[in-house]
């Protein structure tokens, strides 16, 4: 065992350039000018494009990529992901028109979510997306209303299944869940699909979120595959769509790892023999959000004061925990950890000292970054804070002490 605390993943997705980082190809003070005000939330075009390209390059060919866009709903940032993958996932009628107004068809919208309101499933069965069905309760809510539409309803099933994703820190399947229907009523439920006449197309099966551990994401993609042949021999008709989750993770903290794609490409390309054998109708879909996003996003604020406090030094800035609950720690996180911070406009500096990055809330829990060494910073300089692209502005508290929202720009 060493003694050297864990380090935060080295960042290389931005380019510096006199010692400023380069946003878009866009030195970020000059960013900052453009956009006009601060805080804000920028995404890389680019860094989105590469990413799909690396998952290409690892996954197998037959493999469909599906963008879940609750990690990042920004209209242009939909816009630019539809013409990049095979598919879209939303969770809301707002994200639904966001997917319905990109030229992806509907057919390849999928919606999921424990609580679908009637003008929810009414718009999707107009649509033609494919309702991904959480309940038996739902399901015959869904033919109902399909009857008064004289519309007939494009269905999967979302299987909460009979085992957990290991090592993920947010756990969306096995034991009791709100979410899907626990795999063993799931043979009496698509009985009752054929009855009702819905057009099925085949099983949803997400198991969990922000997982870095390749043996756990393999492991759940044999049994996942596993469960939906099964399940399959029960189906009214062919299986058309085998969405198995997604789940990659991306390195947050002090100590985390980049997932390694190449055996998590390699074990699904093994596993897509019998698939493909067994269910040779079906598009297998892997659907990611986080993964997709995450890394090609930072969120921005600036220093409005440097404080000292006996002996401690708290960089203020004009952003915080309303507008990146995640950075703060409030988002699902046990212990609080930092995100990769850094004064983004003198990334090394001349002198380096240890600060705490607080907003402007009256609040302790407005806390960007606990006592992190970076670049000495003056007034006026540019926080940023990495690894913001996904579940940051929509999954933040913005009303909270009704400071005003930050800007969002895709670069
Ligand atoms: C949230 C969610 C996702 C995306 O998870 P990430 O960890 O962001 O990849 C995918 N599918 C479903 C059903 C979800 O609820």
């Amino acid at each position: 065992m060493s003694n050297v605390p864990p380090r935060h993943a080295p960042l290389v997705q931005f380019p510096v350039i006199d010692d400023c980082l380069q946003v878009g190809g866009i030195p970020l003070s000059r960013l900052a000018q453009r956009i006009g005000r601060t805080p804000f939330y920028a995404y890389d075009r680019r860094k989105i494009t590469e990413r799909i390209a690396l998952l290409r390059r690892h996954l197998p060919a037959e493999i469909h990529l599906h963008y879940a866009m609750k990690a990042n709903p920004m209209p242009a940032v939909v816009q630019h992901m539809a013409s990049l993958v095979d598919g879209l996932d939303v969770a809301s009628l707002a994200e639904m028109k966001v997917a319905l107004d990109t030229p992806m068809s509907p057919g390849l919208i999928s919606f999921a979510g424990p609580g679908k309101r009637d003008e929810e499933l009414s718009c999707a069965i107009a649509a033609g997306i494919v309702l991904n069905m959480e309940s038996e309760h739902e399901m015959e809510r869904i033919a109902g209303l399909g009857n008064l539409l004289g519309i007939c309803p494009k269905v999967a099933v979302r299987v909460n299944p009979d085992f957990e994703l290991k090592s993920s820190s947010m756990k969306m399947g096995g034991g009791a869940k709100q979410f899907g229907v626990d795999a063993e009523r799931v043979p009496a439920m698509l009985a009752r699909i054929g009855k009702l006449g819905l057009d099925f197309e085949g099983f949803h099966i997400f198991s969990g979120s922000q997982n870095l551990k390749v043996t756990a994401i393999q492991e759940a993609h044999e049994k996942t595959l596993q469960l939906g042949m099964e399940l399959a021999e029960h189906a009214p008709g062919p299986v058309r769509l085998l969405n198995i989750g997604g789940g990659f993770g991306v390195p947050y903290f002090p100590g985390d790892q980049a997932l390694d794609l190449v055996p998590v490409g390699d074990n699904l390309g093994r596993l897509m023999g019998e698939v493909n054998r067994r269910l040779p109708e079906a598009r297998v879909v892997i659907e990611l959000g986080r993964y997709l996003v995450a890394e090609a996003g930072i969120y921005v604020c600036r220093v409005l004061e440097r404080k000292e406090s006996r002996g401690q030094i708290f960089l203020i800035t004009d952003g915080g925990l309303h507008h990146h609950l995640a950075a703060s720690g409030n988002f699902g996180q046990v212990i609080r950890k930092n995100f990769p911070v850094a004064v983004g406009n003198r990334l090394k500096g001349h002198e380096r000292e240890t600060v705490s990055v607080v907003g402007p809330l009256c609040t302790p829990l407005d806390l960007l970054a606990d006592r992190m060494e970076m670049a000495r910073a003056e007034d006026g300089d540019l926080i940023v804070v990495f690894q913001s692209g996904a579940y940051g502005l929509t999954a933040s508290p913005t009303a909270f002490l009704s400071h005003p929202e930050p800007a969002e720009a895709l670069v």
